[in-house]
């Protein structure tokens, strides 16, 4: 018998053609650990089926089998050509209810585990492992998660999606074992969820007077009624919503619901402005934190929350509070002097605390963003980690559970591929790649703390995202990335391997229906970003000019960064691109060390308005021998325009010269904003 062993991590597919398509036991997320033979076993019409789950009476988890052709129902376990779904009590190598081990041979397959759960996951492998000829190679494969937690946020609110589109991302996610969904229904753009007790919510603030997200942020963000022409919005109704939890339920996902406090709610302010600091509507975002009826109007929505979402965790938002009313608003004062409180971030802290006690009472406890940190983390609540993972960090060594989202690796609303090629997008960019990369447990973190680690979660925020198809094409395969992020021993993890099979996935969620992102076309970074260029100014001396200091958060590295041979990619966030905020702009001097023959100068501007990052209005080149007198070689003035699209320049000078100084100057437009430059390229 010819045996082989297929090892993790070790690759077999690296000569080949990025989209070719291998024949190889392809899982998503990899398994801990996989021994397969050549032989198979193949599944046919006579195929039993049977599990002692919930003692083997009907359970979703017997219909979903049946559905998905692993056999037929059989009342007596099966001896042979059998899928067998085993609860066991114990498992050699699995610690954690997720895990399973599946065992095949010519009698057929079965798979353990501790939970119902563990099988469930058992299946997702057996169905992946599955050949178009109902094959499955003999064999062995253990698994359980690295993280408890995995998850995906779907923004519902600055477009809405229904429920047929939701219960299609649950499948597609517990195929790829992502446990948690959280529903950001609460939001400026339009609230989402009926709530009996204030009809008003959904009969006004779940519609609006533009379909497009930024037609309607451009133009006075009102709310309408329904039935007014062009009226867009949508919501769930508690039906619905019950429909939605019960089948993701169904799937071992837990649904976790997200109703923004106390910021994020302009839709609730303008129905009821008397939930607001100057009870005008249209005017905050910002619910009063003195007033009581305030707390009343959240409690009284989140106990029917909470009746409809049996999830643990119950997410409060928290996020980007502006917090300007409270410090005008008598109530508000008055609440600070009442409670002892010197500042408006404590006054936040004492919101969330005041809500948290209010879930608590409830036996739920709260999530939110990591801004519920600022003033004072409330005792109990569990931190969402977007604005990178310091906040994460910090609540875990508090003694709080953390989940890691950070927007580097973990928001899907950024171009997941050159931004020329793609649908507008957020901004940023965000390759499969990059998110496969992301590993939430640094080095530095200690083995204890990290024990609060309870997982990490893609998010895809909607507001470039307006249909199901856009949807669904930014979420995948990035997702597919952040799955075995979630779920893979690290040691496992190859980006090599992974992609080969993010190919295959690919092409399977588009049989299915899907309509995913298309990676065998990937045009890959700016080019220069990932390739060192060479020249002559590599590691020379910067010299900034007094006023043209770069800004310290885009410092890219720091003084060598215009000439350490990286040019910046598709976004000035890479760390690659410098950033100049001051009205002098961009005047640097690099002195090359001796005089040495020039024929060509440029450096790479980029522009995308929406975060107020311009083209330069005029750039001037220069050269000297002595670093005081200087010639000009070159002087262009740019007609900069406002556009919708990211866009990358290069201004320079060519032709034949002698120097050792290069001054290069790049003047901001009227507009104002960054300039972001990089790589001054001299040869
Ligand atoms: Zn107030």
């Amino acid at each position: 018998m010819k045996k082989s062993t297929l090892a993790i991590g070790l690759t077999l597919i690296t000569l080949l053609v990025a989209c070719e398509r291998k024949e190889h036991v392809s899982i998503i997320p990899i398994p801990l650990s996989v021994e397969l033979q050549t032989k198979v076993f193949t599944l046919n019409e006579h195929t039993q089926l049977w599990t002692n789950a919930s003692n083997g009476e009907e359970t979703f988890l017997k219909e979903y089998a049946i559905k998905h052709q692993l056999g037929v129902w059989s009342d007596e376990r099966p001896v042979s050509n059998a899928i067998i779904l085993e609860i066991v009590d114990t498992l050699p190598d699995i610690e954690t209810p997720e895990g399973y081990m599946l065992l095949t041979d010519k009698s057929g397959v079965k798979i353990s585990a501790l939970s119902e759960a563990g099988l469930f996951y058992g299946i997702q492998t057996l169905l992946q492992m599955t050949s178009e000829e109902k094959t499955i190679a003999h064999g062995k494969i253990i698994d359980e998660p690295r993280f408890e937690y995995r998850g995906m946020m779907l923004d519902v609110s600055r477009h809405f999606f229904g429920v047929d589109f939701i219960k299609k991302q649950i499948e597609a996610m517990a195929y790829y074992k992502l446990n948690h969904l959280h529903l950001h229904l609460t939001d400026a753009a339009g609230w989402r969820i009926e709530i009996k007790r204030y009809p008003e919510l959904t009969q006004q603030a779940a519609w609006r007077t533009h379909a497009l997200w930024k037609d309607w942020w451009n133009n006075d963000r009102l709310y309408i009624n329904k039935e007014e022409e062009n009226a867009y919005g949508g919501f769930y109704t508690q039906e619905q919503i019950r429909e939605i939890v019960d089948y993701a339920q169904k799937h071992y996902i837990t649904v976790i619901p997200e109703i923004e406090m106390p910021s994020h709610s302009e839709e609730v302010l303008a129905v009821y402005p008397e939930l607001s600091c100057s009870h005008i509507p249209y005017k905050e975002s910002d619910f009063c934190a003195g007033n009581d009826k305030v707390f009343e109007f959240i409690e009284n929505v989140l106990l029917e929350i909470m009746e409809l979402f049996p999830s643990h965790y119950i997410h409060i938002g928290g996020d980007e509070a502006s917090k300007q009313s409270w410090k005008e608003c008598l109530l508000c004062k008055a609440r600070m002097q009442e409670e002892g409180i010197d500042s408006v971030d404590e006054l936040q802290s004492y919101f969330i605390h005041r809500i948290e006690s209010f879930l608590n009472a409830h036996e739920r406890n709260l999530l939110g963003w990591d801004e519920i940190l600022d003033g004072g983390l409330a005792p109990n609540a569990t931190v969402m980690s977007w604005r990178g993972t310091e906040g994460g960090l910090k609540a875990m060594r508090m003694g709080h559970r953390a989940i890691m989202t950070p927007g580097e690796f973990c928001y899907f609303d950024a171009y997941q591929d050159a931004p020329h090629t793609q649908p507008e997008a957020f901004g940023g960019y965000l390759p499969l790649q990059k998110v496969y990369s992301y590993d939430p447990i640094p080095d530095t973190l200690d083995s204890k703390t990290a024990k609060l680690l309870y997982g990490v979660q893609g998010n895809l925020f909607a507001e470039y995202i307006p249909t199901e198809e856009h949807m669904e094409y930014m979420a995948y395969p990035r997702i597919l990335a952040l799955a075995e992020v979630a779920w893979s021993a690290p040691k496992n993890k190859s980006f090599e391997d992974f992609h080969a099979r993010a190919l295959k996935a690919v092409e399977d969620l588009r049989t299915k229906g899907y309509h995913p992102f298309d990676l065998c076309h990937e045009v890959g970074n700016r080019p220069g970003a990932d390739k060192p260029v060479r020249h002559l100014g590599v590691g020379k001396q910067v010299v900034y000019a007094d006023g043209s200091a770069y800004y310290k958060g885009y410092s890219a590295g720091g003084d060598s960064a215009l000439v350490d041979g990286v040019r910046g990619g598709w976004t000035y966030g890479d760390k690659h691109w410098q950033g100049f905020l001051g009205r002098k702009g961009v005047d640097v001097i690099i002195d090359l060390g001796k005089t040495l023959p020039i024929t060509s100068i440029s450096a790479d501007f980029m522009q995308i308005c929406g975060p107020g990052v311009f083209m330069p209005a005029c750039v001037i080149i220069s050269i000297s021998h002595d670093g005081e007198t200087f010639t000009e070689l070159k002087r262009e003035d740019i007609k900069v325009v406002k556009d919708d699209a990211v866009t990358f320049k290069t201004f320079g000078w060519e032709g034949a010269s002698k120097a050792r100084y290069v001054r290069y100057q790049a003047q901001r437009s009227d507009f104002g904003g960054f300039l972001f430059v990089d790589e001054i390229v001299i040869k």
